[in-house]
C-alpha cells in the first residue's frame, strides 16, 4: 500500500510500531466477496515473489516480508504486495509494492509467470520473477513490515513438505500467511519450470 514518500534528509523516516499516515489510492477498500469474507483492494490484488539464484544457478532466495503489528494479519510472513490501483495490470502493481515496501529496482525484475487466487468477487495474482541483481539488498522501506529480508527457499520448501504454514529458521519461528502457504506449491512449481 502506498505510503507518502519521506524526507530523505530527515531520519528516521518511518516508525514500523504505528500506522503510518495514508495517502488514498483508487484501489483501497474492502471488497464484500461472495465466499463470505472480506478482502482488501477494489481491483483485486497483487504481490511479488521475488526469488534469486546462487553461485550454481539454482533458485536459492526469496524475498520475504514480516508484516508490522499494525496491520492486518501483523506478525505474520508474506511477500510485498497489496492493494492494486485502477488500470493497474497485476504485474504493475506486484512491482510498484515491491519497489515501495521492499526498496526493490524495478530494472533487476524479471517476471516468470504468475498464479492467481481467484474469487466470485475478487482476485490476488502472485508473480513470480526473478532478481536478475544477486547483490541486490532489500529493506523495509515503509511503515508496513518489521522486516523484509531474503530467507531460504528450502525454507519454503520445507513448509509444504511438511504441510505446515509455521516453520522455524534460526531459532525464529516464521507464521505464514495462509493464502500465500495455499499458493507456494504452485508458486514453488513455476520456478522448477523455469529453470
Ligand atoms: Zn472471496
Amino acid at each position: 500500500m502506498t505510503q507518502p514518500v519521506p524526507d530523505p534528509s530527515s531520519a528516521p523516516s518511518f516508525d514500523s510500531s504505528v500506522p503510518p499516515p495514508h495517502v488514498p489510492q483508487s484501489g483501497d477498500g474492502w471488497v464484500q466477496c461472495a465466499c463470505g469474507n472480506r478482502h482488501w483492494g477494489l481491483f483485486g490484488a497483487a504481490g511479488l515473489f521475488l526469488v534469486r539464484r546462487d553461485g550454481d544457478g539454482r533458485w536459492a532466495e526469496v524475498v520475504m516480508q514480516h508484516r508490522a503489528l499494525w496491520s492486518h494479519q501483523g506478525g505474520m510472513w508474506g511477500i510485498p504486495g497489496g492493494a492494486l490501483n485502477a488500470h493497474e495490470s497485476a504485474r504493475e502493481g506486484a512491482v510498484r509494492e515491491a519497489v515501495e515496501e521492499a526498496g526493490v529496482l524495478p530494472d533487476a525484475v524479471r517476471v516468470l509467470g504468475s498464479h492467481a487466487l481467484t474469487h466470485a468477487d475478487w482476485s490476488y495474482v502472485t508473480v513470480v520473477a526473478e532478481c536478475t541483481d544477486p547483490l541486490a539488498a532489500v529493506s523495509a522501506t515503509d511503515a508496513e513490515s518489521l522486516e523484509v529480508r531474503w530467507l531460504p527457499l528450502d525454507l519454503l520448501r520445507m513448509a509444504v513438505e511438511q504441510a505446515s504454514a509455521s516453520v522455524s529458521w534460526g531459532g525464529v519461528q516464521v507464521e505464514l500467511l495462509a493464502p500465500f502457504f495455499g499458493a507456494l506449491p504452485a508458486l514453488l512449481r513455476i520456478l522448477d519450470d523455469s529453470l
